[in-house]
Parts: structure tokens; C-alpha cells; sequence
């Protein structure tokens, strides 16, 4: 078992450990991730006997206890309890009538309550102030129901865990759009939603060329309005440069790598954004710590390998122990069995291996190895599928007649928002975002600042290290103006805001190339960053590929709609 930090210890302790009715703690770290091992591990009795349940009930526990893959909070939490409701995401169906709309709140609800995020397309409703049919009077519209999801979603508070987060997603073609994407709440973003315009090829395209855009009744399918494409996006780029929101989803790429696209398009994505799911499909996420990964100045790729395969098979057996809130996400879930392997600590790997992020060297390497874990992963899902069988679907998907394929999708980059605190290494692919953070100390509620100790260990490693060094990075939180450290040092521990945001929209696209799904990333701005300078960014992002793009500009002061509480 490796060591826990402090910070992962009380993250551990608040949200994660069993409790019993009193609130005293019933289980330790240790007795967490033998919960969790002990329940996933119990699938494989459905195939081999009890030798390979210990046998892999072993091995998952020491991956999880050394820090090197987790899976996704709901995994950690409700695994081996009775409310084993394990995935992380969901995509729900929003319908044209009032009892659609309820009916799918009241799920939506039922997912949240154990620890679940939802993502909607609000597209197929009719606009606001439109006839309805039988009384008289007039729709609400998208944007007043995704009010309401908003209040409702703030009422269900996960067993005082956290509270549920959702993607609410309108088409750029839906007459509603220019309400939508200036939706603000007192002049605030929504609490517990992620906005994003749903784009498409013909709408880049529309705004490259400055031509017109018509805006499309859902029900009837004709044009009720025409406008210059620029005039939406610019509203895009200017939402985005104010709060963050919204972001975009280009659905056109997500749709041309649907593997089950014979089922219908792809219309919406889970909260953060890494998985685009059918309607009622769940997915459930994991990630390798791939700080865990260097030996010397190299990658220890063998046992990269091993923990794709035995991750690859901790996420297929997930699906199996797993219980869904809802009939019809069980059908749709277990019908294509879509997992989301990802990556955390890509930040501390590349300080370790002392490339800088701003770099071709970085960028390449990012291919090389998320391109080493999409093939291994392929590959442990195609020996899964042999063992065990081809998911339901299958013959209605990409890989039929002649790959043999257990899950749908592998491969997801999430946020790791939670999971990197408890592995205590740098989120998902992001760069480290400070050196030096303030923490509130738990018992006499004083701060306390840390600093992160990958530098120091370096700092120590390269003889640099001195207090005077120390002090200067505390004060900026950054090396970069630390005058006593060479350049080649200083260039290895940038942060997140002092990187070109063209290099964090490389590492994103490179990451892309090599996930069936998608990549959940931030591309941070400075606060000075102009809007041209967004919509630069969103047009290349469109351009090579991305499935989807945010940006947060710094100092916005839009609070983190998903993590609030939790960086501490
Ligand atoms: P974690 O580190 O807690 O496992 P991530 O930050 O990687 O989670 O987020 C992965 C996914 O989990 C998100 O895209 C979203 O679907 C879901 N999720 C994250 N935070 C929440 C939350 N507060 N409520 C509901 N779902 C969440």
C-alpha cells in the first residue's frame, strides 16, 4: 500500500470512507480498496472459478493502493454497498412533451443522488414561445428548463458528498441558441451545468466563409429565422471570453468516429466532456498514473502494458457488478459496454523525464504513449471479447465482421479532478497550475502553504536547492522569475498560465488522436487574452479534430462548477 498524502487522507475521510449512522468512519484507505477490489473482481466468478477471483482480486487492489490507476469517485464510493451505482457518466434524452422533460429530471436526479454527472441535449424542444398544441399558451423553451434542471440538480446532494454536475448542450441550428449561449443566472453562470453549443461542420464553415445562417423549427424542420453566422459566433466567443461558458462540442467529429453510428447519431456528451454517449448509455472511467511510469530517464513500457490489461479488465468487470438507477440505462449500458480508460500525472511524467510542456518533445511523446494505451487497450478488449464474448451490439458496430471487441469505446481522457488529489500527482494531461498552494489546515482552520514536492525533489536532485529559493517560489507560486535557477530548470515547471494556450490545444489534439472517445481539457488563458484570441482557438480546435473545447480565462472568477470544495 503506498503512501496517502495528507490532503488525499481528508478528501478520503469527508467523502470516500463507509460511515455508520453517526458519521464514525467503518473502514480505513486500505479496507476502501480492498472493498473495491473484492467487488469488482467478483464479475469474473461469472466465467472462472474462485482462483481467478482472488487472483485478480489481488492485483486490482494493488494497483488501486499503490496509487497507479484509480477509478472514477462513484467506483471508490459505492463499489461493494448497496447502491453499487459505479459510472461517473450518463447521457439522458430530452423529449418535445412535459412528462419527457419530468421524467427525465426525476432520472437525472436518481444519478446524482449516487455520485453520477448528466449530459443533455436540450435541442429537440420546441423554442420558447411557441404555440402548444392542446392549451393554448406558449413553450417555455431549452433555456427555462435548463433553469430548472439547474435548481434541481442544487436540491439533490448526493449524501452530502457532492453535488451533481450536468452538460447542457443546444444545437447551433436550434432558434434558441443566442438566448442560450448569453444564459446567465443574475448575471452568473449556472451553478451545476457546463454549457455547449452543439456544432457542426456546415456552421464552421458558414462563419469562415461569413455566410447566413438559418435557425430550424426541431418539430417542423423548416427555417424559421436567418442571421450571419458570425453574429452566433461571435455571442460563442464572447460568453466564452466573460466566464468560460459556453464551451463547444463539435458533433460532426464526435459522429465520425461513432463506432455504433448505425444506432444513430451521437447528440450529447457527460458533464466534463470526455465521453459522448448514445441516450441511457452510462460509462464508467479509469486512470493510470503515468507519473508511476518513469524508470530513470526513460518509460517502463512493460508494466505500462500490464496495467493497461488488468485496467482494460477492472473497467469490463465495472459494467458487470455494476447497478443502474433506471431500467433503460441498464439496456443501453450493457448493450455496448463502453468504458473510459484515461491518463493523470502526464504533467509529472514530463517533469520527470525533464521535457517541458511547450514543447514538440512533449507533444510527441504524448502520442507515443497514449497511442502505446489506446492499442494495448484495444488489445486487452479484443482478448476480453474472446474470453468472455463480443458486446450485444456489436454486429451493428465498426468492429463487424472482423475485430473481435468487448467494449464499444475504451479509451476517455477525464478531469481527474478527485482522483489526482487522492494519487497526489497533476490532473489528466493539464501542467501543474501553481508550485506553491495556500491550504486550510483542517483542525485550527489556519492556511498552510505546500509546495509541490516534485520540485523540490528536483530541486534537491539538480543541487539547487536553498531556502531563498523556496521563499520566491511560495510568493508567485511559479519559478519562472526565480533568477538563481537556470532556464533549462525553470522551463520544466511552468504553469498552466504560463504556457502558450497553443500549446495546451496541441497536447489536447495529440491526446485526441490516440482516444475513441474524448479529451476533457481546460485551455487556460491570461486574463489579457483578447476574444479574437478565443475564437482563434476554437477555429484551430475545430480544424485538427478536437471533439470538443473549453477555455477559462484567468481571473474570470467564475468558480469551478465541478470541484468546488474539493482543491481546498
Ligand atoms: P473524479 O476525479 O471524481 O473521478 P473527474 O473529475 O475525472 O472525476 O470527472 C469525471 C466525470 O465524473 C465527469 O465528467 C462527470 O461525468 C462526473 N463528475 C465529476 N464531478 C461530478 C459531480 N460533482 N457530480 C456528478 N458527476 C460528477
Amino acid at each position: 500500500m503506498g503512501n496517502l498524502s495528507e490532503n488525499a487522507l481528508r478528501i478520503l475521510q469527508e467523502r470516500y470512507l463507509l460511515k455508520d449512522k453517526n458519521g464514525g468512519l467503518k473502514e480505513s484507505p486500505k479496507e476502501m480498496f480492498h472493498r473495491v477490489a473484492r467487488s469488482v473482481a467478483k464479475a469474473e466468478s461469472k466465467w472462472a472459478g474462485i482462483e481467478s477471483q482472488t487472483k485478480w482480486e489481488k492485483k486490482f487492489f494493488d494497483l488501486m493502493s499503490n496509487l497507479i490507476f484509480l477509478p472514477n469517485s462513484p467506483t471508490l464510493m459505492n463499489a461493494g454497498t448497496p447502491y453499487s451505482q459505479l459510472s461517473a457518466c450518463f447521457v439522458l434524452p430530452v423529449k418535445d412533451s412535459l412528462s419527457g422533460i419530468f421524467e427525465t429530471l426525476k432520472t437525472a436526479a436518481l444519478v446524482h443522488q449516487k455520485g453520477g454527472g448528466t449530459g443533455f441535449n436540450f435541442s429537440h424542444l420546441r423554442p420558447a414561445g411557441d404555440r402548444l398544441s392542446h392549451h393554448g399558451g406558449s413553450a417555455s423553451g431549452p433555456v427555462s428548463f435548463i433553469k430548472l434542471f439547474d435548481f434541481a440538480t442544487e436540491q439533490v446532494k448526493q449524501g452530502g458528498k457532492r453535488r451533481g454536475a450536468n452538460m447542457g448542450i443546444l444545437n447551433v441550428n436550434h432558434p434558441d441558441i443566442l438566448e442560450f449561449v448569453r444564459l446567465r443566472v443574475n448575471g452568473k453562470p449556472l451553478q451545476n451545468f457546463n454549457l455547449s453549443v452543439g456544432i457542426t461542420h456546415a456552421f464552421m464553415e458558414a462563419v469562415e466563409k461569413d455566410a447566413d445562417w438559418e435557425l430550424i423549427h426541431p418539430n417542423s424542420g423548416s427555417a424559421i429565422r436567418k442571421l450571419k453566422a458570425r453574429l452566433i459566433w461571435d455571442a460563442i466567443v464572447q460568453g466564452a471570453w466573460e466566464s468560460g461558458n459556453p464551451g463547444i462540442v463539435f458533433l460532426d467529429t464526435i459522429n465520425e468516429s461513432n463506432p455504433m453510428i448505425s444506432m444513430g447519431a451521437i447528440e450529447a456528451t457527460n458533464p466534463c466532456g470526455e465521453v459522448p454517449l448514445l441516450d441511457f448509455e452510462a460509462c464508467n472511467l479509469g486512470s493510470i498514473n503515468l507519473s508511476k511510469f518513469v524508470k530513470g530517464t526513460s518509460l517502463d513500457w512493460d508494466f505500462l502494458r500490464e496495467t493497461v490489461h488488468t485496467a482494460v479488465r477492472f473497467l469490463d468487470n465495472v459494467i458487470e457488478v455494476n447497478k443502474y438507477p433506471d431500467i433503460k440505462i441498464k439496456k443501453a449500458t450493457i448493450a455496448n459496454r463502453k468504458i473510459g480508460l484515461g491518463v493523470m500525472g502526464w504533467a509529472e511524467m514530463l517533469i520527470q523525464l525533464s521535457i517541458p510542456y511547450d514543447s514538440e518533445e512533449a507533444v510527441e511523446l504524448a502520442k507515443k504513449v497514449m497511442g502505446f494505451v489506446q492499442e494495448e487497450s484495444s488489445l486487452a478488449s479484443s482478448r476480453l471479447g474472446e474470453e468472455r464474448g463480443n458486446f450485444e451490439n456489436w454486429e451493428s458496430s465498426i468492429y463487424s465482421p472482423n475485430q473481435v471487441m468487448r467494449n464499444a469505446t475504451r479509451i476517455s481522457i477525464a478531469p481527474t479532478g478527485t482522483i489526482s488529489i487522492l494519487a497526489d500527482t497533476s490532473s489528466s494531461i493539464e501542467p501543474l497550475f501553481a508550485l506553491a498552494y495556500q491550504r486550510r489546515k483542517v483542525l485550527d482552520g489556519q492556511n498552510l502553504t505546500s509546495i509541490n514536492e516534485l520540485f523540490i525533489k528536483k530541486l534537491k536532485e539538480e543541487g539547487l536547492f536553498s531556502q531563498e529559493i523556496l521563499d520566491q517560489t511560495m510568493t508567485n507560486g511559479s519559478c519562472s522569475k526565480v533568477e538563481n535557477l537556470p532556464e533549462k530548470f525553470r522551463s520544466i515547471f511552468k504553469t498552466a498560465l504560463e504556457i502558450d494556450p497553443i500549446w495546451h490545444l496541441k497536447h489536447q489534439i495529440a491526446f485526441q488522436q490516440f482516444t475513441d472517445n474524448a479529451v476533457s481539457k481546460t485551455v487556460n488563458l491570461p486574463n489579457s487574452a483578447r476574444p479574437e484570441d478565443i475564437a482563434e482557438i476554437y477555429q484551430l480546435a475545430w480544424k485538427w479534430k478536437a471533439k470538443g473545447i473549453t477555455v477559462f480565462r484567468n481571473d474570470t472568477r467564475r468558480e469551478q462548477v465541478l470541484y468546488k470544495g474539493i482543491k481546498a
